[in-house]
């Protein structure tokens, strides 16, 4: 037994223990540190982000948050015969503007950087060279030629989907059929090699998808993926199960194209003796008439944007995005959300906030989910009628360059936001409330303008004038005694009114517009157009 007296921590004993100690807390600190969620959105920059991209960084990003884990961006660019310049700038600005941010990521920092692939070519070799070691992968040195001959062959002979595989492997010109000299004197030669995968043969690979439940695979279908190419890059797979497991990640969330990619990772997980993350592979995005995936060029063929925010290709073609046709970021976001998860409630309408609260993968579908247009316009049209007033004007004022007062632009956004989807539909609707009409409804004056409508509005017009406090009450009641002494029905003569104020068949309260124009500019109105529809 060692009894320690004193708190010399010079003494044997307690130093020892103070390592017990140390150890100890440094054992419970990992362990923490491990049992926080980490996730990641792992985009390649080889275009712009189309919105099925922006969905899974959205779900990653709401389940880090709603578990108080970690979100990360990791630019996936191995494949540099892919990469656009710009990309990756577009994919930082879009998750941005979508108020999508990272915790960690390039141009943020974080303790498991770099975060770009290309950034940290150095570390992947080692580990491919491991596999290689423990027999899970081998050296490789047929060449392209070479393989597309064979290939050439197999088709000939009514095998058209020919594989680098289990079976194949042992006829080509591999580690694994060479002698162990005549590897390391190509090596040495500095012949130019790949690191396959030594896909086992016959094993069933299983694992537990948080939204599809248990996938099961035999490797008899599956081939011997490169990992390593000759340019000294690692393949996708390989930087992939990597980082994914130095940067701690938990969970991988991400689209359901990457679901046949899974057993290979599940197996090199295992091939490294590394416990692999949780997969959640998300339901495809599908065309609105549910007929295949949403593609990059639907957008535009089909009539509404693809991308979150605009685009323009080198050779100058754009592709238009939900921020330049003038949604809100919250809307987009909130309909995005909808594709592929539901709250279980009947509510539709969620801010950020509500979304992290509400999240689970649990509530996410394993149907492919429709993109719907006309919804995802209803989506704006709640969060433009929710805005306030005074917030709107603000916009409205910045993006017309507008001279108007505050006070009249906030009534302005009062009166027309019921009636527009987007801030450009009040400008286009409510012209008129700026301008003087310089046109009158057609329709509307061959049905309603009759022989003795300029008599009935001149009359109407002294009694505007005689309005005393013009606001929108007083008008009103002004105008509904003059019906009543007339003895006509509302339709027979709020017509001949809007269309000499507005020019217009249809719109908001005529005594709103009436009190918001004022009544000099009402009355030099209701002349204007008395003498242009006589
Ligand atoms: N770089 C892959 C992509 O572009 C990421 C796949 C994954 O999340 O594992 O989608």
């Amino acid at each position: 037994m060692i009894r320690i007296k004193t708190a010399d921590p010079y003494t044997f004993p307690f130093k020892t223990l103070n390592y017990i100690v140390i150890f100890a807390i440094r054992k419970t600190e990992r362990k923490m540190s491990s049992n926080k969620i980490r996730v990641r959105f792992a985009p390649s920059p080889t275009g712009p982000l189309h919105m099925g991209g922006v969905r899974t960084a959205l779900y990653n990003y709401l389940f880090a948050k709603k578990n108080n884990g970690t979100f990360i961006i990791r630019i996936e660019d191995t494949d540099q015969t892919r990469f656009v310049p710009g990309a990756q700038e577009y994919i930082m600005d879009a998750l941005n503007w979508c108020g999508i941010i990272p915790d960690e990521g390039p141009g943020i920092g974080g303790n498991y950087g770099p975060y770009i692939q290309s950034e940290r070519k150095e570390i992947y070799r080692p580990y491919a060279e491991e596999l290689v070691k423990n027999d899970k992968a081998y050296y490789a040195f047929d060449t392209p030629e070479e393989l597309d001959a064979v290939r050439e062959q197999a088709k000939q002979m009514g095998m058209p989907n020919w594989q680098y595989n289990s079976v194949t492997r042992s006829s080509l010109k591999n580690s694994l059929t060479l002698s162990a000299d005549e590897v390391q004197r190509r090596l040495d030669a500095g012949d130019p090699y790949v690191i396959r995968m030594k896909m086992p043969r016959n094993h069933d690979v299983r694992f537990e998808d948080q939204i599809r439940g248990w996938v099961v695979v035999n490797t008899n279908n599956l081939d011997d993926k490169v990992l390593f190419k000759s340019d000294g890059m690692p393949t996708y797979h390989l930087a992939n199960i990597v980082d994914d497991h130095t940067m701690e990640i938990t969970h991988v969330i991400r689209g359901e194209e990457w679901l046949p990619s899974a057993p290979l990772h599940v197996l090199l997980y295992d091939a490294f003796g590394w416990e692999a993350p949780k997969f959640a592979h998300l339901p495809l995005l599908l065309r609105p008439d549910g007929n295949g995936k949403l593609s990059k060029r639907d957008g535009d063929r089909l009539g509404f944007p693809v991308f979150p925010t605009n685009w323009t290709t080198a050779e100058g073609e754009l592709y238009s995005g939900y921020r330049e046709n003038g949604y809100f970021h919250g809307a987009f976001i909130n309909m995005l959300a909808f594709l592929g998860w539901n709250p279980g409630t009947p509510q539709e309408i969620f801010s950020m906030a509500e979304l992290i609260e509400a999240f689970s993968l649990e509530r996410v579908g394993k149907a492919g989910a429709k993109f719907d247009p006309d919804k995802t316009k209803w989506f704006q049209q709640q969060y433009l009628k929710a805005t306030p007033d005074a917030e709107l004007a603000q916009i409205l004022k910045k993006e017309f360059n507008l001279a108007e007062n505050n006070e009249k632009l906030v009534a302005f956004c009062h009166l027309m936001k019921e009636r527009a989807t987007f801030v450009k539909d009040m400008m286009t609707e409510g012209a008129y409330l700026f301008n003087e009409p310089t046109s009158y409804d057609e329709q509307t004056v061959s049905k309603k303008w009759k022989a003795d409508s300029s008599a009935l509005m001149t009359e109407w017009k002294a009694r505007l004038e005689a309005v005393s406090d013009f606001k929108p009450e007083a008008i009103e009641a002004a105008f509904k005694s003059f019906l009543e002494e007339k003895q006509l029905g509302i339709g027979a003569v709020l017509p001949l009114f809007r269309l000499l104020l507005t020019g217009a068949g249809t719109g908001p309260s005529m005594f709103e517009i009436s009190a918001f124009l004022g009544k000099e500019e009402s009355l030099k109105r209701m002349d204007a157009g008395l003498a242009k529809l006589q």
